[in-house]
């Protein structure tokens, strides 16, 4: 047994191994993505990959999710998370390796598929980690939770495997890692305590009007007037009542009603999109939607109640402190001056599901993909929002080295912190 720094060589030592196969299979990975809930093929070689490597192996839970698991000795276990689906997206990249895929959705459309947000780069991160530990069971002592999800992007995924038996798979756990390839310099990897992502709510919501002709506006309850007062309001959320410290978005992306310029239609849809840091303020916001849109129904003498439609929601990714700083530290001695602090992210992500229903603490990381020269080129002119394609743009593509390396090195550093 040994300390976490000389473990972390020792294992790490054996990534002049898994390079080679680690390049081919992300290669592979890119031509051949796949859509939420269709990872088929994607999990079918994650678990024959992770059956060769020595672990045991459980397949189909929550739809397409792997789970991976070895068993070395006493200690602590270790869940190492990567995510596995594709976008809705047509590749423009002009990459030799670039997706030429179509498939259809679940709505039943022909769509171009192509591995737009880099979670190619997770399961190839997370593969050669798992084939490193398990080639070095001598560094290191513990359980290794290797688990490959579905349907990120659709935020459901994650909670999938929760309901489908994962907490009786994977037995006790200790802490849990994620990591996400972000648009920062290739070769560096950022972390980050307390909040990190955002939890996001997409709401639909539909009022009702009164349809009139377009001449004869008392006879009618117009609910273009309705939604627009509703879209003016929802403006006061976030300005008037969430704490200015307490970084929050109330976007309505989306509003319809109405067919002729003469016409009054007897109802409006718009749909919201709500970006927040905790569940309190999240809580907040969702309440003052609701009152802010019946009371305008009220004002307006809507015939009906409005209806509200939550979808495409995803937790808030919140650090613990703790996690963070151990994993930090392990980052520090084996990165250098390469471990970064990583800036809040408006994105959001559905990892922190598993975690909480297993109520271990997490943290969730972020490593560079991006080629280090171009982004300091854009850096250097002010560009770098411009210039730098950022993740679901059909452009982005994360160069292979040191992207993979480093999300390998992360993943194994930071198991080890926890299993020497
Ligand atoms: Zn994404
Ligand atoms: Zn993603």
């Amino acid at each position: 047994m040994t300390g976490t720094g000389s473990a972390a060589a020792s294992v790490l030592g054996g990534l002049d191994k898994t390079r080679p196969w680690q390049e081919d299979f992300y290669r592979h990975l890119h031509q051949h993505p796949e859509l939420s809930h269709q990872e088929h093929n994607t999990a079918a070689e994650v678990a024959k990959r992770l059956g060769s490597f020595g672990y045991q192996v459980h397949e189909g839970i929550g739809g397409t999710g792997v789970v991976g698991m070895l068993h070395n000795g006493d200690g602590p276990t270790v869940l190492l998370r990567a995510d596995m689906d594709a976008l809705p997206v047509k590749e423009q990249t002009g990459l030799p390796y670039a997706s030429t895929v179509t498939a259809r959705d679940l709505d039943g459309n022909q769509v171009p598929v192509m591995h737009a947000c880099g979670h190619d780069v997770h399961v190839t991160c997370l593969l050669g980690a798992s084939a490193l530990l398990a080639n070095a069971r001598h560094d290191w002592q513990g359980r290794v939770v290797a688990l490959f999800q579905p349907a990120e992007e659709l935020g459901d995924g994650a909670r999938k495997m929760v309901d489908d038996r994962l907490a009786a798979v994977v037995g006790h756990v200790d802490v849990a890692f994620g990591q996400h390839v972000l648009p920062m310099p290739s070769g560096l990897v950022g972390t980050r305590p307390g909040s990190t992502l955002s939890a996001a709510d997409s709401v639909r919501i539909t009022v009702h009007g009164r349809g009139a002709h377009g001449s004869m506006p008392q006879a009618a309850v117009d609910p273009v007037v309705l939604a627009a007062m509703i879209v003016v309001r929802l403006q006061t959320v976030i300005a008037r009542e969430i704490d200015p410290t307490d970084p929050a978005v109330l976007t309505v992306g989306s509003i319809q009603a109405g067919t002729k310029s003469n016409v009054i239609g007897d109802q409006a849809v718009l749909q919201l999109n709500v970006r927040s840091y905790n569940d309190q303020t999240r809580g907040s916001i969702l309440d003052a939607v609701k009152r802010i849109v019946n009371a305008e129904c009220q004002a307006s003498r809507s015939p009906r109640d409005p209806e509200f439609e939550l979808f495409d929601r995803f937790p808030p990714t919140q650090n613990d402190p703790t996690t963070t700083a151990r994993v930090r530290a392990a980052f520090d001695a084996f990165f250098g001056d390469r471990a970064r602090d990583l800036p809040l992210q408006t994105a959001s992500e559905d990892f922190s599901d598993i975690p909480n229903a297993l109520s271990v603490p997490y943290t969730y990381w972020g490593i560079g993909g991006i080629d280090p020269d171009t982004y300091h080129r854009a850096a250097r002119a002010g560009r770098v929002s411009q210039d730098v394609p950022v993740n679901h743009s059909p452009t982005f593509a994360p160069v292979i080295q040191p992207t993979l390396d480093t999300g390998t090195q992360a993943m194994v550093s930071a198991a080890l912190a926890w299993l020497t």
